[in-house]
């Protein structure tokens, strides 16, 4: 902290930046103009009272001559030292008048004759007169020159010296006691009119001053807690102060770099060729800006940017050196950073694959880096240029304005503005089209938006390959379902009958035996029908196969609704059917055999007029092998035939 000598010192610099105090004139001359005042106030009431005098003793009659002489040249010398107050010889006047009054009060009294006469009492005011002119000393040679002369007429007057005196009160007198009034009152009020007068002016100057210790105060404050660095040095360059924030940027104290050149600041990187830029600048009259790289105290080196220009006093002559310096170490360390991280960043966009580009809050297109030429065939240049109509297809035109509008409308609405992922279509050179996946990111720097950062990718050839994967992918399913047809047809070819559409005997011989194994394990009958056409041969004879099939499909038809759910219809072979039924008993077995015979023999058949069938029942015995109950039903159908067909036995 700078101590209070030092403070004073440093102040002188901002003081002469401030309003200067008004100097004092030179010496004397505030004495030279009082004496002048006082000179212009007593030659003209000496004047008048003298012309006054002069008037009263001609008209009075009794006065001598002498006075009236002595009045008359009086008069005259006052009009010579008035003239020579003009010309400025206020001194000389005041010692000439000073002298010469007193000589003509004394002269006078002497003609008069009398010291009791009021002249007398204008010692009075020439005492007072002498003091106001030459103060103390003044007083005291006044005061013993009319003790001296007044003491002389005493004598006089005493030996018979002074003519007799005219006693009687006259005009004269009155005229020199009222005049007597006035000059001594005007006297002693000027001498107050003067004093207040110099106090009003020393608490003027009191009061301008303060003011200026005020700003100089404000001053300092801002110099001590300015952020920047401060040194001031004399005209040689020795410091004489700085301020606490160069203590702190470059660790040196103000005590232990005051009257030090800065010369040990210095780093040893800068050409000699600055520094002497820096002092011819100086000595020309010029301030010095420019960036040095200096070293602090703990050894490390530092950047600063400065201001070097000279403090001059109220007459204009250079007094100081001020240096105001920025550490901008940080600043150029961030700039240095930043650069490198453009450069990264540049490389990285300029050598991408991808698209990448930079648009201004107002639209612009900042940069697009030189991949934009193979995908669009425009060069960066080329699609800087073009307008949104050149760029995109209307339907992509209008998704782009969409989030556009939107960005700003949140940006308005303080909300967080959205980044944009989508697919854009955008216009070739050649005429064609190209998709693209859009990447755009607002940047954002104290909630005001200062750029779009985009990625555009071409996926044009992705899309081809989606569409290709989504026709195989048709094709393949198509194909998927044409086999899941095949395979549920082969499944009904391996199961049914082509013919008739009814199970046929391989599946009947599955479901056979898992219609056993159930009947056996639960306990449930299970009867086996065994049905033939009767002299079918001779219906195809008669009418032809076609016809035979004819009525083996309506025989089905016939049959399979007349059956359960549960039962099991097949074609045997030919013109052979068995039928199934879990759950049905041998006599139940033979009531729907003769069931179903009745259904075919009681109703013609299309063609051939009556069919009959001829049926053989049975029912699963325990722990018969299947083969043994079929063996049983082809009896009870033998049996059915030879008893004259259109008939049921029960096997
Ligand atoms: P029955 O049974 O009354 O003793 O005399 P049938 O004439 O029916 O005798 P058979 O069983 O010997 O004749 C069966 C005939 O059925 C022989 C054959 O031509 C005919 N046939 C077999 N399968 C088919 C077929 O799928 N379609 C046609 N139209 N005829 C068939
Ligand atoms: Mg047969
Ligand atoms: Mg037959």
């Amino acid at each position: 902290m700078p101590t209070s000598s030092q403070r004073n010192g440093a102040t002188e610099s901002p003081g002469a930046m401030s309003r200067p105090v008004p100097p004092p004139g030179l010496p004397g001359e505030q004495e030279n103009t009082r004496t002048a005042d006082l000179l212009n106030l007593v030659i003209p009431s000496s004047m008048l009272l003298t012309v006054l005098l002069l008037v009263g003793s001609f008209i009075g009659d009794n006065t001598p001559t002498t006075p009236k002489v002595i009045g008359i040249g009086w008069l005259g010398l006052l009009t010579v030292g008035w003239w020579m107050v003009r010309k400025g010889a206020v001194h000389r006047v005041s010692i000439v008048l000073t002298v010469l009054l007193f000589l003509v009060i004394t002269a006078v009294n002497l003609s008069l004759g009398t010291i009791r006469a009021p002249i007398t009492a204008l010692y009075v005011s020439w005492v007072i007169l002498t003091g106001m002119f030459f103060h103390r000393s003044g007083i005291f040679i006044a005061t013993a020159a009319s003790s001296v002369s007044i003491g002389g007429l005493i004598l006089a007057e005493n030996a018979g010296l002074l003519p007799i005196p005219d006693t009687s009160v006259g005009v004269t007198q009155w005229v020199n006691y009222t005049g007597l009034f006035m000059l001594t009152a005007s006297l002693v009020y000027h001498g107050n009119r003067l004093t207040e007068k110099a106090l009003a002016q020393a608490n003027g100057e009191i009061e301008k001053r303060k003011q200026t210790e005020i700003e100089l105060n404000k001053l300092t404050r801002a110099v001590d807690q300015s952020p920047a660095s401060i040194l001031i040095t004399d005209l040689d360059g020795n410091i004489e102060y700085v301020n606490p924030r160069f203590t702190a940027v470059t660790g040196y104290t103000l005590e232990e770099v005051v009257g030090k050149n800065p010369r040990f600041l210095q780093s040893g990187q800068m050409s000699e060729q600055v520094y002497q830029d820096l002092w011819r600048s100086l000595a020309a009259g010029n301030e010095w800006r420019g960036e040095l790289v200096n070293r602090k105290k703990d050894g490390t080196l530092h950047q600063e940017s400065m201001v070097i220009s000279a403090i001059k006093n109220s007459d204009g002559m250079e007094i100081h050196y001020l240096a105001v310096r920025e550490d901008i170490t940080e600043r150029k360390q961030a700039e240095e950073a930043l650069r490198v991280s453009e450069a990264r960043h540049r490389m990285l966009a300029d050598n991408a694959r991808d698209v990448i580009w930079t648009m201004a809050p107002d639209g612009r297109i900042t940069y697009i880096s030189p991949s934009i030429e193979q995908v669009r065939g425009f060069t960066a240049e080329e699609a800087m240029q073009q307008t949104i109509e050149e760029i995109h297809p209307p339907s992509s035109q209008a998704v782009s304005l969409g989030y556009f509008t939107r960005l700003i409308a949140d940006l308005a609405a303080g909300r967080a503005p959205q980044s944009f992922r989508g697919e854009l279509e955008y216009l070739c050179k050649d005429g064609s089209t190209i998709w693209t996946e859009v990447m755009a990111h607002p940047i954002l720097s104290q909630g005001q938006l200062v750029e779009i950062l985009g990625v555009t990718r071409d996926i044009s050839e992705h899309k081809r390959l989606v569409l290709e994967l989504q026709q195989a992918k048709e094709a393949a399913e198509q194909a998927n379902a044409a086999l899941q047809h095949a395979n549920t047809e082969l499944a009904k070819i391996a199961t049914t009958d082509a013919l008739t559409g009814i199970w046929n005997r391989r599946h009947f011989l599955e479901m056979a035996n898992t219609l056993k194994l159930q009947a056996t394990r639960y306990g449930h009958s299970l009867s086996l029908l065994l049905l033939d056409i009767d002299h079918f041969k001779s219906i195809n004879d008669r009418h032809g196969h076609p016809i035979g099939d004819q009525v083996l499909i309506e025989l089905s038809r016939r049959l399979q609704p007349a059956v359960r759910a549960t039962d099991v219809l097949a074609r045997w072979g030919g013109e052979e059917f068995v039928l199934l039924s879990p759950g049905c008993g041998a006599h139940e077995a033979v009531r729907l055999a003769e069931k179903l015979r009745a259904l075919v023999a009681d109703r013609p058949f299309a063609g051939v007029g009556g069919v009959t069938i001829s049926l053989g029942a049975a029912e699963l015995q325990p722990n018969e092998p299947i083969e043994s109950l079929f063996k049983r039903v082809d009896i009870a159908l033998y049996e059915a035939k030879a008893a004259g067909r259109n008939t049921v036995r029960a096997g």
